[in-house]
């Protein structure tokens, strides 16, 4: 096998371990691309080792399973040995259940890949840890475990033993009506709150349908099934295609449950995953009828697992119950939602963020007593029900428990402030129905975000209008570019040591025929959310870069564009491909674009480092917007491959009056000056702030002071 990594020395030696026994060896190099194979693999996982050369392994690996085995694969790459059960997709198409041992490859002292033995896991093995996870559950039943660990441990047991199949134990209401939510740790949350609640029911999913019918419902493939017409949208969503659900009964043959196995792909169980079932369902029947008797089910049904609040459910009925009891009096519903929190979650993981959301719930609690209903929604939002109240009092509820929040959190030794932000909507006079106050608070809250962290918000009938005239800006939006309704103006950069104009920025307008003019702060987020920010981003790029060689052609010298970038753009997956075109279409040097993106979108530090390379790589400038405003430091972009850095125009305002804001603009400018930065100044609108910036050697500054956005033909005017 050719082989350009290793040293042939070192080949030779795995060679000849290769070619022995029934077991798959293989050898991957440090990018994760297998670079040899034996014969056992060709025989058992159905590529010839031709063909394994040619493959990307995330394609024969179960999606949702790729992850985890990359994580297995880069610990060994670190130097760690890994022993780890992975799936493999066989040329034909079944699934082959591994177990393997893998150990890093040196050379030099280097780690230069990794050796790996895996061999199929047979039935002994199965079967030795389906009677092990029985075992652990029978004992936690024994021990009295809390009854949501109990169902959490069988499906936690089904998903080890068969992994990639996230599982869901639904449990029947006291009226036998509907099914609600008792555990599935690997579905994802708006899967669940979907389904929670499902009436047992003909065509009413897997599990509604299997509960009606007493019998199991194979959906093997959702996307086609005449039983999923209300939840298959959710289901296909998050990649959810076949639904495998068995009810449980318990000794007098009724149906207290359901046990749901779902698969990525659309598929029947197999022989293996029957058995497993049959079990899973066997101990979830045992332990529901034990914990029964022991009443502790009746937490379970409405309280949330990780706090212990009422949950959902609960909040719901108590809701309407205060509404038929009290139906002339004004009650309020308060939705509040935590700012940043998936940064929490996304930066320490996901067990700090339950500690933190358990510190945040016991304060509220504490501020808001126990006479309150206080309820977690999911994830990080939650309700509170305020009964026969008034708007003033329930704003100065919500001033009160926005004052919890002043106080920083500890996490991990670490101060924390962490911000809410609370709508309100009031019952009768926003609504009489659950989900029109549910609706209305929501969209509060959202305004209230939009304002001001930590900061509440009553409904009020101005943000249905809002989000009316949102929707049809969405609609006009989408033809503007063929109505040639866009447009774009030009600022001139000026360099502060020579007075030269080198550069411009391109800012895009938009002159609605219905709307008039509109600012980009208006329409932008718009086309963000609805996805038109790819073309018309593309477009801005393409015409600016155009612009500039025609100014060039003119015999102008200027130098540089720069162009804004948004979010949903700058993670579009073909970005650098895309500028790179439009730059060879348009004939400038990729030198001459810069590429301005904001701190907040380097949030995700390693997808954007790789994003950020790849930009330098086809030899653009990049540069940081707005810097201040964000939440990153300097050192912490000392990371990234950047060229420039622009002040945010907050500062420079402040520059000439405020002491503080002069010292942060220096300081920032110095700092960027010694990682190499170039720094450019937003905003300058008069003298006073120009001298002070000149004084600290700031490279170049725009504003209106030094020029107005022009359209083109304006632009040397
Ligand atoms: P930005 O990139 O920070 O652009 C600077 C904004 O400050 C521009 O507002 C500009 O007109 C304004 N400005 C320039 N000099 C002065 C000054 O001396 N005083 C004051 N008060 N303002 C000044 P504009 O054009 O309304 O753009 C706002 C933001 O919209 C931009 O901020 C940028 O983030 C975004 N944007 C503009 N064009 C595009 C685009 O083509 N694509 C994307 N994704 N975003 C864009
Ligand atoms: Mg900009
Ligand atoms: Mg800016």
């Amino acid at each position: 096998m050719e082989n350009l990594f290793w040293s042939s020395s070192l080949l030779d030696v795995y060679q000849s371990l290769f070619e022995q026994g029934d077991e798959i060896s293989f050898a991957m190099d440090t990018k994760g691309k297998v670079q040899l194979m034996n014969e056992a693999a060709v025989r058992i996982l159905g590529y010839t080792s031709a063909e394994f050369n040619r493959i990307d392994y995330k394609q024969v690996i179960p999606t949702e399973h790729v992850a985890e085995v990359e994580a297995h694969f880069s610990h060994v790459l670190q130097g760690n040995k890994a022993s780890f059960r992975m799936m493999f997709q066989h040329k034909d198409g079944y699934i082959v259940h591994l177990s393997v041992n893998a150990v890093p490859i040196y050379e030099n002292g280097a780690v230069q890949g990794a050796f790996g033995i895996g061999r199929v896991r047979t039935n002994e093995q199965y079967t030795s840890e389906l009677l092990n996870g029985q075992n652990r559950v029978l004992q936690m039943i024994a021990k009295s475990a809390p009854f949501d660990d109990v169902l959490h441990q069988i499906v936690a047991m089904v998903e080890h033993i068969s992994p990639g199949h996230p599982c869901a134990i639904m449990m029947i209401d006291e009226k036998n009506n509907s099914l609600f939510h008792a555990a599935a740790p690997g579905l994802p949350d708006e899967y669940i709150k979907r389904i929670d609640g499902v009436p047992v029911a003909e065509k009413q999913g897997s599990c509604g349908t299997a509960a009606f019918l007493k019998a199991p419902v194979i959906a093997a493939d959702i996307a086609h099934d005449r039983r999923w017409p209300l939840h298959r949208d959710v289901a296909l969503k998050h990649q959810l295609n076949a639904c495998w659900s068995t009810p449980v009964f318990n000794d007098d043959r009724q149906v207290i449950a359901t046990f749901a196995m779902y698969a990525r792909q659309p598929s029947v169980p197999t022989e293996a995953d029957k058995r497993l079932i049959r079990e899973a369902t066997r101990l979830t029947s045992l332990a529901i009828q034990h914990y029964r008797a022991k009443e502790q089910i009746h937490q379970l049904a409405y309280h949330d697992h990780l706090t212990g609040l009422p949950n959902r459910r609960h909040f719901r009925q108590a809701l309407e119950d205060t509404i038929a009891r009290y139906p002339h009096d004004t009650h309020a519903l308060f939705f509040l939602d935590l700012d940043r929190f998936k940064f929490i979650n996304d930066s320490f993981g996901h067990k700090t963020g339950d500690d933190l959301l358990k510190m945040i719930v016991d304060r509220i609690q504490t501020r808001l007593g126990h006479s309150i209903l206080f309820s977690r929604e999911g994830g990080d939002e939650f309700t509170v029900w305020l009964e026969r109240t008034s708007g003033q009092d329930a704003a100065d509820m919500a001033t009160s428990m926005l004052e919890t929040f002043r106080e920083p959190f500890s996490l991990e030794g670490n101060e924390l402030f962490m911000t809410a932000s609370i709508g309100i909507s009031l019952y009768p006079h926003d609504g009489m129905q659950e989900q029109d106050l549910f609706r209305k608070a929501d969209m509060a809250m959202y305004e209230a975000k939009k304002k001001n962290r930590n900061s509440f918000q009553f409904y009020t009938s101005m943000l249905d209008r809002q989000s009316l005239k949102k929707l049809k800006m969405e609609s006009e939006l989408r033809s503007a570019l063929q109505r040639d309704e866009l447009s774009l103006v030009y600022q001139p950069i000026q360099n502060l040591c020579t007075g030269d104009i080198y550069g411009a920025e391109a800012l895009i307008r938009w002159n609605s025929r219905h709307f008039g003019s509109v600012s980009p702060g208006e329409f932008i987020p718009i086309a963000e959310e609805t996805g038109l920010i790819i073309p018309i981003g593309e477009w801005v790029i393409r015409t600016a870069c155009r612009q500039l060689k025609a100014w060039q052609e003119e015999g102008r010298s200027l130098t540089c564009m720069s162009v804004n970038l948004s979010i949903s753009q700058f993670y579009q997956s073909n970005l650098a491909e895309t500028i790179q075109t439009i730059i060879k279409e348009t004939g400038i040097e990729p030198s001459q674009l810069t590429c301005e993106i904001t701190e907040s979108m380097t949030m995700d530090t390693d997808n954007a480092a790789a994003i950020l390379q790849e930009l330098q790589h086809i030899g653009v400038f990049i540069s940081i917007d707005d810097f201040g405003t964000g939440y990153s430091s300097l050192s912490y972009l000392q990371k990234l491959p950047l060229d420039t850095l622009k002040i945010d125009q907050s500062f420079v305002r402040d520059i000439a009056v405020n002491e503080s804001s002069e010292k942060i603009a220096t300081t920032i400018i110095l700092m960027a000056h010694h990682l190499g930065l170039h720094v450019v100044a937003e905003g300058v609108e008069t003298e006073e702030q120009l001298s002070i910036l000149k004084k600290y050697r700031c490279n170049a500054a725009q504003g209106y002071l030094l020029g107005r956005p022009a359209p083109p033909d304006e632009f040397f005017a």
